[in-house]
Formats: structure tokens, C-alpha cells, sequence
């Protein structure tokens, strides 16, 4: 097919450029107008949110060392607008959905409960070498909160396909969101919410909650290493955490952020 705006000459042409020319220049003119607002409210944001600072490294990652440097996968790691998705105070507390009915103990859907519950303490127990953690019975005091509940599917609209794309089953996913808190002078914070599908076996569960909280501890991105616990393909990923995990995780603890630090 041949394009009507190469045609120089003829019909096509001379009555369709200036239409053409025209939709440009109103292009130009949104673009300009557009991009300065919006650089003005990041910029009023930038101003309204803490500066960027970076907090002392707790303990447990002081100590850590790895004499082998077997490196890390660091510059997989995405940034949220608040900076890097840091902890500052310790122990984190974590809630756990529990089985609430324990008057029969020895129902199937109890006994699964409890198996549930058992891989995701273990998991829970892994990271405590490398972060403190602590449970706490109300949700609303958790810094992260365990549901026992299937991910939702997030169906996404494409707008250049115009096609609803739905992606497949997850068997587990973590979220975060920003609050502040109700004090004087208000501090930015964050929460993470972890969903595990009650409807994996033990070791699915196990592996997919390691791999969960290493996101809910600050690993927010990948590996592209099967033998790290936050490989990116958690289902076949049954590593523990591994050196790797770990130096990643002392480098995002040494970088600055907005989290834990009070409002300007
Ligand atoms: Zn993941």
C-alpha cells in the first residue's frame, strides 16, 4: 500500500498536509503544556515527601559477610516512589491469618490450616538470621500482614489492542501501600500485604512464602538464578535463601530513602 503522506503530489497531498501540519503543532503545543504541570506537581511532591536518607544498618546485616563475594543481583531491584522498600524498625511486625476454630483439631480443613500455618513460621524463621521478626495478634499493628487467601487476578485492558488480557492463577503475590502516621509530626511509612494460596502442598507453600517475604522484606525485583529463594519463577524455585539473596538484601538496606523518615 502505498503511504498517502509520501505522495508529493496529487490530491492525497495537497488537501491532507495541512490538516497533518496542523495536528502536529497541536501536539507540540499539549506536549509543552502538558509536561510542565506535570514536572511542577513531581517536583511540589519531591518537596513534600522526606528526603531521601539512609538508616543504620541493623545488626543482623552488619554481621553478615560473604568472603566468597558471590555477588548479588542488585540492579534488579525497582525503586518505589517512596526509595527502596526499607524497614527501620525492629523487630518487623508481622500478622499471620491462624485457624480461629481449634475445637476440632483434627478436621481436614483445620489440619491443612495448620500445615499452612507450620510453612510459612518456617519461612518466616529462615529470614529471622538475616532480619528480626516478630508476630503480633492485631492486623492493624502489622507491618506485614500473611492472609491465607488465593491472589486475585488482575485482568489488565490494553489500550492498543483493546483486548482484556487476564493473566494466569498466582499462588501468591505481595503488595505494598504508603500511610502516614497520626503523630504531630508525621512519619512516611509502608505496609505489605503477602497472599498465599491456601491450596498449595507444604513445600509450595514453604518456597512460595520465602519467596514473598524476601518482597516483603525489601527485595522488590528478581533473580535470574534458579538458585536464589527470589529466582523469579517462584513455582519452580524451591532454593533456600541464598548468599545471593542475602548480599542483595544488605545493599538495599545501605541505600537512602523516604520510608521511616518524618514529613518535611
Ligand atoms: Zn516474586
Amino acid at each position: 500500500m502505498t503511504n498517502i503522506f509520501n505522495q508529493k503530489k496529487g490530491f492525497c497531498w495537497k488537501y491532507r498536509k495541512y490538516p497533518f501540519l496542523l495536528g502536529l503543532t497541536c501536539i507540540a503545543i499539549l506536549v509543552v503544556f502538558w509536561v510542565q504541570p506535570l514536572n511542577a506537581q513531581r517536583d511540589d511532591l519531591e518537596r513534600s515527601l522526606p528526603p531521601l536518607q539512609a538508616h543504620p544498618l541493623p545488626l543482623t546485616l552488619i554481621e553478615w559477610q560473604d568472603p566468597k563475594n558471590s555477588g548479588d543481583y542488585f540492579d534488579k531491584i525497582s525503586l518505589s516512589p517512596a526509595g527502596y522498600l526499607i524497614w527501620s524498625q525492629f523487630p518487623i511486625k508481622f500478622y499471620l491469618d491462624r485457624p480461629t476454630n481449634l475445637n476440632d483439631p483434627a478436621a481436614a480443613s483445620t489440619r491443612l490450616f495448620l500445615q499452612w500455618v507450620d510453612a510459612v513460621m518456617e519461612a518466616i524463621t529462615e529470614w529471622q538470621d538475616f532480619l528480626p521478626l516478630v508476630e503480633v495478634k492485631d492486623p492493624k499493628l502489622a507491618d506485614i500482614v500473611i492472609e491465607r487467601t488465593e491472589p486475585p487476578l488482575d485482568a489488565s485492558f490494553d489500550p492498543e489492542t483493546g483486548q482484556l488480557t487476564i493473566p494466569r492463577a498466582r499462588s501468591a503475590q505481595t503488595n505494598y501501600n504508603f500511610y502516614l502516621t497520626q503523630d504531630n509530626s508525621p512519619i512516611l511509612r509502608h505496609r505489605m500485604t503477602i497472599k498465599i494460596s491456601p491450596g498449595l502442598s507444604q513445600l509450595s507453600t514453604l518456597s512460595a512464602s520465602r519467596h514473598e517475604l524476601g518482597h516483603g522484606l525489601g527485595i522488590w525485583g528478581h533473580s535470574d538464578q534458579e538458585t536464589d529463594a527470589l529466582y523469579f519463577s517462584q513455582v519452580r524455585s524451591l532454593s533456600p535463601i541464598s548468599v545471593r539473596d542475602v548480599n542483595t538484601l544488605k545493599k538495599i538496606y545501605q541505600q537512602p530513602t523516604r520510608l521511616g523518615w518524618k514529613l518535611p
